[in-house]
């Protein structure tokens, strides 16, 4: 049966079916239409708003395969998607009538434990990596959520509870195979192609289509000081004005970040807490077990918490310790603000929009970065944001599509009130999809160069379904 496949045009191409009879020979994965098992499986996400429907998925078992989808796809001039975890808020992994290229089965992951080296494959997720990893005591910097594809995350910048010893994911990343948009596999390194190299540490999607990573490790673990102090919402203005003193004199290996929410019904917190509006510091040390103590002494004194379960835990279990709270299927929107510092204005308005939460699910998330991220240079990465302290994610998370309008509209008018107090930069991998304006607050000063080094390797901007960086032809973006 001939196939009807979107356009980067606009319009529709029918494709013969001898020329997708051809691409399935080619491949060693599988290809899905419409009705295949399978099919509707690889087109869901994390978000449950996203409901695209591919024309085709091309669930790859390697980089042959991911060659092959991009040369079909380009070929027929379609629409191009690529997923890993499926987990980018904007739900850029699928497309609707094109060409979905499905790297979520390629999941390896090779420790080299004596040269503190990973090759990892795009399929894989933070917690598959952090497992393996562990197994040889080895850590590199990635997200708090073990469900997150590690691909997506690593392209964008990637954080997490360890960045702020180690820097961003894409500080650690020394190198990647990918498949740029003509079909052909290059190795992007500070020695091969580094143009490249500095362009996907921070650019995304826009370049090509990476079928290997390699990271750099460092040892830690497997325990971890890491846990949460939880008060009431009440007390939050002037425990956030003394974490924010506490912290501008933290170590490196001390990192905490804070969440406002309802209280889930976890089993450490009293029943009449459970829904009750609470503020959550949830602190790691990363560095030994004897210098964490005392490096959390300080938040401890900050007041008397209605629970304490700072401790040593397990890192993987530690980086997998939020996943009940952010597992797929609910209906979410973002709105996201970066901070140099949280002064007494965003503290304000933080708190009061968290007193009103629209749906249960709903919560502020406030980032602690800095330490070695922010002794990078801004144009060393095309990830520019190095200067900030904290990102500050206003995450509505509802079930009830009627709930849309009031949860959409508590995230919209909480960005607008912190306007004031934020830089105007974003996190690329924050960015829902009507944000595409904000792409020039992604990369600031790296926006230019990114846009001529699009030119280079995707001048027909075959990558697009993403935070699109357009090509710059002749002087303008095209
Ligand atoms: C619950 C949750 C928690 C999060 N926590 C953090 C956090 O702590 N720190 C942080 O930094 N971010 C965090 N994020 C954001 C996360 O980094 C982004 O959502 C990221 O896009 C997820 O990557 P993915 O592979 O899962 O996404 P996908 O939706 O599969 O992909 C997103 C985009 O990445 C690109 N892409 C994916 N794979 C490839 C590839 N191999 N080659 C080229 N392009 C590719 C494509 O453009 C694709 O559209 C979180 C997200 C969620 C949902």
């Amino acid at each position: 049966m001939s196939l009807n496949l979107a356009t980067l045009s606009g319009g529709t191409a029918t494709i013969a079916p001898e020329t997708v009879e051809a691409l399935k020979a080619r491949v060693r994965g599988a290809v899905l239409t419409s009705g295949d098992d399978g099919y509707d499986a690889a087109r869901s996400v994390w978000n449950a708003m996203i409901d695209r429907r591919p024309a085709l998925i091309v669930r790859c078992a390697g980089a042959g395969d991911v060659k092959a989808a991009v040369d079909f796809a380009r070929e027929a001039g379609a629409v191009l998607s690529v997923r890993g975890g499926g987990h980018n808020i904007a739900g850029s992994g699928v497309c609707d009538g094109g060409v979905t290229i499905d790297l979520s089965s390629m999941k390896s992951v090779r420790v080299d434990p004596f040269a503190r080296l990973a090759r990892v494959e795009p399929g894989v997720t933070l917690g598959e990596f952090d497992r393996e990893c562990q197994a040889f005591g080895l850590v590199t910097p990635v997200g708090i959520n073990s469900t997150t594809g590690i691909a997506g995350l690593t392209l964008g910048g990637g954080f997490g509870w360890i960045s702020r010893k180690y820097g961003l994911t894409v500080d650690n990343l020394v190198g990647a195979d990918v498949v740029i948009a003509d079909g052909s596999l290059v190795h992007a390194s500070e020695n091969d192609h580094p143009d490249l190299f500095w362009a996907i540490r921070g650019g995304g999607g826009n370049f090509g289509i990476v079928t290997s990573f390699e990271y750099r490790l460092h040892q830690l673990g497997p325990q971890v000081i890491s846990g949460l102090l939880v008060y009431p919402l009440s007390e939050a203005k002037p425990l956030l004005r003394r974490y924010r003193e506490i912290m501008a004199a933290a170590p490196d290996e001390l990192s905490c970040w804070v969440v406002m929410r309802a209280a889930p019904p976890l089993p450490f917190l009293p029943k009449e807490v459970h829904g009750t509006g609470i503020v959550a510091f949830a602190a790691c040390y990363a560095g030994p077990m004897e210098a964490a103590e005392a490096a959390v002494a300080s938040l401890r004194a900050m007041g008397t918490p209605i629970a304490d379960v700072i401790g040593p835990h397990p890192y993987a279990g530690w980086q997998a310790a939020l996943d009940p709270l952010l597992t797929p299927g609910a209906r979410n929107y973002w709105k996201s603000h970066s901070f140099t510092t949280l002064n007494d204005g965003a503290i304000e308005t933080l708190v009061d929009f968290a007193g009103k939460l629209p749906s249960p699910e709903c919560e502020l998330a406030c980032a602690q970065l800095g330490g070695a991220i922010n002794r990078v240079p801004p144009d060393a990465t095309a990830y520019p944001h190095r200067d900030i302290g904290y990102v500050v994610n206003m995450h509505a998370r509802w079930r009830d599509p009627a709930d849309d309008g009031a949860c959409i509209g508590w995230a919209r008018s909480l960005f607008e009130a912190c306007k004031p107090f934020a830089t105007g930069g974003v996190y690329v991998n924050f960015m829902p999809e009507e944000e595409r304006d904000r792409v020039p607050n992604a990369y600031l000063g790296n926006e230019r160069r990114l846009a001529n080094l699009k030119a280079k390797y995707d001048p027909r901007n075959l990558f697009r379904i993403n935070q699109n960086i357009r090509p710059v032809v002749s002087g303008s973006p095209c």
